[in-house]
Order: structure tokens, then sequence, then C-alpha cells
């Protein structure tokens, strides 16, 4: 069996997206032949089939973050269903002769890129999702690397300028009252520690979930001001009433149609060509990403100089083009999966 091959029995992605890491550990999907289901943060797409893996497997371990995110979501009882570790950053669970250790990864509260060293001392990483400028990296053999924005054209060369665009637009929305903002868990919460640390006083008001979500990043350190209210709160429902400046924080899948004059701000990563853009007459779009774009993962690839990649087809399209550009410019060996 050629270096590669033998590597690459070590590690793959299924066709439900389990990231299968040495004998053992299922990664944010379920996989039956795995005791140990990893669950690497708290967004749908890495929580694929929870619930049999919390029958099934012997141990689903997440960082304690993690693990307060999902109760957040789910409600308190939804975990209690099988046998859940916590596992802090740094801190090794050795199951048979396997090492599972956790690495920051800047994304949402909680997430982990991934480690397991095997017998041979083969060091097989997930990176999950991950931020480049504020992820550490890790030493790997075998690099699994999510592939988001793996397309060379998928490059935002102004995201240091977002942040403050953000502010601006948010600071003149609440000139004329209320400021509707859209985006996901875990980045909504980032964009309140944004305004909160930009200074921005008036309070910030969010439907129950997201309530319950804010309270577990508090917890966990994350400064989000001290004006946050729910929807059914009597003050907030003042404040709302009587039109006053209010920043309101509504998950991009919402329905919620905003109207008249409001301003109103969707946070997206999806956008290359400009850190902010325009789409209504109130409305815009701001180039807000929690993943690495294109020359950020090529970075984190050439950085960690790996014997071999696998690239997640299953979260994204790029994941082939991604392998590619890495065997190009790297020379490194690299295939995306599944195939
Ligand atoms: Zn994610």
């Amino acid at each position: 069996m050629s270096e590669v091959a033998h590597l690459e029995s070590k590690a793959t992605i299924t066709n439900v997206g389990a990231v299968l890491l040495g004998k053992h550990v299922a990664c944010d999907a379920h996989d039956e032949s795995r005791p140990i289901r990893v669950v690497t943060h708290a967004h749908a797409d890495h929580m694929v089939g929870l619930g049999k893996s919390l029958k099934n497997c012997e141990v689903s371990v997440m960082t304690p973050a993690t693990r307060d995110m999902i109760h957040a979501l789910k409600g308190p009882r939804w975990l209690g269903r099988g046998a859940v570790k916590t596992l802090d950053y740094g801190e090794a669970f050795i199951y048979e002769d396997e090492t599972l250790t956790f690495h920051y990864a800047d994304h949402i509260l909680g997430t982990a890129q991934v480690l397991v060293e095997d017998k041979e001392q083969t060091r097989i990483l997930y990176t999950s999702d991950f931020r480049y400028s504020r992820t550490p990296l890790v030493e790997a053999d075998i690099l699994v690397m999510e592939a988001t924005y793996g397309d060379p054209f998928r490059v935002r060369p102004f995201s240091m300028m977002v942040e403050g665009i953000l502010i601006s637009l948010v600071e003149q929305g609440l000139k004329r009252g209320p400021v509707y903002v859209f985006g996901y868990h875990g980045k909504l919460q980032k964009m309140m520690r944004i305004l909160y640390e930009a200074k921005i006083k008036t309070p910030f008001i969010v439907p129950e979930k997201i309530f319950r979500v804010s309270k577990v990043c508090e917890r966990h350190g994350m400064k989000l001001g001290n004006q946050l209210l729910q929807f059914d709160d009597e003050e907030a429902q003042l404040v709302l009433t009587q039109n006053e400046p209010s920043v309101i924080f509504y998950h991009s899948y919402s329905r919620k149609r905003v109207e008249g004059e409001a301003l109103c701000i969707r946070a997206s990563g999806w956008e290359f060509t400009k850190p902010c853009r325009k789409i209504g007459a109130n409305e815009y779009v701001v180039a807000l990403s929690d993943h690495s774009d294109f020359n950020e993962l090529l970075e984190y690839v050439e950085r960690c100089n790996p014997r071999m990649v696998i690239t997640d087809r299953h979260r994204s399209e790029a994941a082939n083009i991604f392998a590619r550009e890495i065997e190009k410019r790297l020379k490194i060996p690299a295939k995306a999966a599944p195939k």
C-alpha cells in the first residue's frame, strides 16, 4: 500500500457528512460503525443525526459551550437522551489506542478543531468551520478541511473594513428609529459584541431563542451589553410601540418583514465584491463571514503542511476545486470526500 493510500484509510467523509477520524470517531453526522460522536459546534449542518448518535453511540463529545448552545437551541432535556461528555480545549480523551483532543476554532462559540492521534502517532485533524485569523494552527499528517469558500474566486480583500461599516450603518439607522439585523446563531451575537464595543447603547431586542443563545454566549465570557431584551419584556414593548431607537435581531431564516423607513441589515458570507451592498430602499447586505476565504483556507494548508488533505464535499460544492488547487499550488496530495 502506498503511503497516501495508507493515510487515506485513516480518514474520510461519508455520504451523510460524517467526518470519520481514526477508528472510533465520527464528527458532525451519525455513523453506525463509530462508538464516539463528536459535535464540533451547534450549527445544524454539524448536528446531523445527533438524536441517533445519542441513542446508539457510547458517548457524544463536545465542548461545554457547544453543550450549552444545544441546550439553548433544543431545550435542556434534548441531550439527556444519551451519554454526553464535555471536553475542554486541550484536554485529552483516550479511547482504546487513540487520543482525542479539541483545539480552539474561531467560528461560533464553542467551535472545536478535532485531533485524533492513533497508535502509529499519525495526527488526523478536522478543522470544522473556522475563520483563519484567530484560529490556531494545529500540526497534522492528515488534514480534513472545510471548503465553504474553496473556490479561488471566493476572496474578501476588504474583510477588515466590514465591522466599521456595520457600526456606521447602524448608527445612521438609529437616527431614524429601530434598526433590524438578520444573521445566523453565533454571528448575531458577534454583531451584538461589535455594536456594544462601539458604544451603541440602545436596547438590543431579540426573539426568545436568540435571547437564550445570547445568554449562553454571555455565560461563556462574551460581552453583549446590558440592554438585551426579549420581545415579550414590557420594556421592549414600550421601546417598540414608541418607535424608539433600538437594534432588533432576527435569525436569517425568519420571515419577519421590515416595514416603513426602518433600516434593515443582513449579514452574509457570500459577498465578495464589496464589504456592503445596497439591496433595497433601506436594506443592505454586509459581508460578515464566520468562515475563511479561499486565500485563508489555502494558507492554513500551507502552514500546516500535512502529508495529505481531504476537503469536505458534503458541506461544500467547492471541495473538488479546492482539492485540485491544493495539489496544483502546494503539491500536497488532496481529494474531496464523499465522491
Ligand atoms: Zn458553522
